[in-house]
C-alpha cells in the first residue's frame, strides 16, 4: 500500500505566475513552501485556447495527451472520447486492475446524486473512479466536502472551524495506510475563479485565501499523520482575479513525503504519479 494522497486543486495556477495581491497572498504556513518547492507545469501542451478542466483532468488522471486526443482544449465535463479514456487508462481503472486500492474522498451530497440521476454529467474525477467500479462516498475513507467548510455561495462564509480540517488531514492520513492512492478533487477554487472581474472582487478574493487557508490545515493533518501528499492543479483560475476565465498560468506539482523527478506538463505529472504508484508509463 503506497497510501498516497493526492489534493487535486481545480483552476489554481502557481504563485510564480500569479498577479501581486493574488489570493497566494495568505498565511500558508505548510502549503506554500511545498508548492514553492515544486515544479510549476505546463497545462497548455502547446494548444492555443485556455486549458480545460475535461482534458485537464484526464492528462493528470491517464498521463496521456488528452487534449491532443480531442484537438483542443475541452470541458468541463468530458464527453464520449474522454469518458472512454478515463474508463480504460484512468489511474483508478488501472490501480484497481493491478490489485491495488483507490478511493476518491469527496462527499457528494443527496442533491449530486438527484441531479446527476436527472441529468448525468459527472466531472473526471467521479467519473473516473466510478468507471473503475468504485464507489462514490466510500465507507473507508472520511469525507472530504470540496468547499472544505466554506459555504457555496458568496460571500462563502467559513462554516467549520479551521483545525476541523487538520483533525480531518490526520483521518485522511489514517485511512491512506490501507490504500494506495486517496483523492480529492478540490472544485470549489475553480468555482471561486469564474468570480473574477476588474476590480478585483474583494469577497471572491477573500473567499479564495481562505480556500488555501483550509488546503493549508488539510496538509498539515496530512503531513502529521505522515501520509505522502501530492498537490497538483488541473490549469490557472483563481490566481488571477482579475479575469473571469481561466488563465494561462502554469500549475503546481509538489510532493511531500515522496520524491517526483521532473515533469514540465500535467500529461507527464500524470504518468509520474502512476509510476509512484508502481503503474507502467502511459503510451502517448
Ligand atoms: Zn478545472
Amino acid at each position: 500500500m503506497t497510501g498516497l494522497v493526492w489534493l487535486a486543486l481545480d483552476g489554481v495556477g502557481h504563485p510564480a505566475d500569479a498577479p501581486p495581491e493574488s489570493v497566494w497572498e495568505a498565511e500558508l504556513p505548510a502549503l506554500r513552501p511545498l508548492v514553492d518547492g515544486g515544479e510549476a507545469l505546463d497545462a497548455t501542451l502547446g494548444v492555443p485556447g485556455l486549458p480545460q478542466s475535461g482534458t485537464g483532468q484526464t492528462c493528470w488522471l491517464t498521463g496521456r495527451d488528452a487534449v491532443r486526443v480531442m484537438g483542443e482544449h475541452f470541458g468541463p465535463h468530458p464527453g464520449p472520447t474522454l469518458r472512454r479514456l478515463l474508463a480504460q487508462e484512468g489511474l483508478p481503472a488501472r490501480l484497481t486492475r493491478a490489485g491495488g486500492r483507490a478511493a476518491l474522498a469527496n462527499h457528494y451530497p443527496p442533491a449530486y446524486h438527484a441531479a446527476q440521476a436527472r441529468r448525468p454529467r459527472p466531472g473526471c474525477f467521479p467519473y473516473a473512479f466510478q468507471a473503475a467500479g468504485l464507489p462514490l462516498d466510500p465507507p473507508a475513507v472520511p469525507p472530504v466536502s470540496p468547499t472544505l467548510g466554506l459555504g457555496y455561495a458568496a460571500p462563502w462564509p467559513e462554516q467549520t472551524p479551521l483545525a476541523d480540517l487538520s483533525r480531518l488531514g490526520e483521518r485522511l492520513a489514517h485511512a491512506a495506510r490501507t490504500h494506495d492512492l486517496i483523492a480529492a478533487d478540490l472544485w470549489l477554487s475553480d468555482l471561486l475563479g469564474h468570480r473574477g472581474r476588474v476590480p478585483v472582487p474583494a469577497d471572491a478574493l477573500a473567499a479564495g485565501r481562505a480556500y488555501l487557508r483550509r488546503v493549508d490545515a488539510l496538509l498539515t493533518g496530512l503531513l502529521e499523520g505522515g501520509a505522502p501528499v501530492i498537490v497538483s492543479s488541473d490549469h490557472g483560475n483563481l490566481e488571477n482575479l482579475a479575469v473571469k476565465g481561466h488563465t494561462l498560468a502554469r500549475v503546481p506539482f509538489a510532493g511531500a513525503g515522496l520524491s517526483l523527478p521532473p515533469a514540465g506538463d500535467i500529461v507527464a505529472g500524470g504518468q509520474i504519479i502512476a509510476g509512484f504508484l508502481g503503474l507502467p508509463a502511459a503510451a502517448n
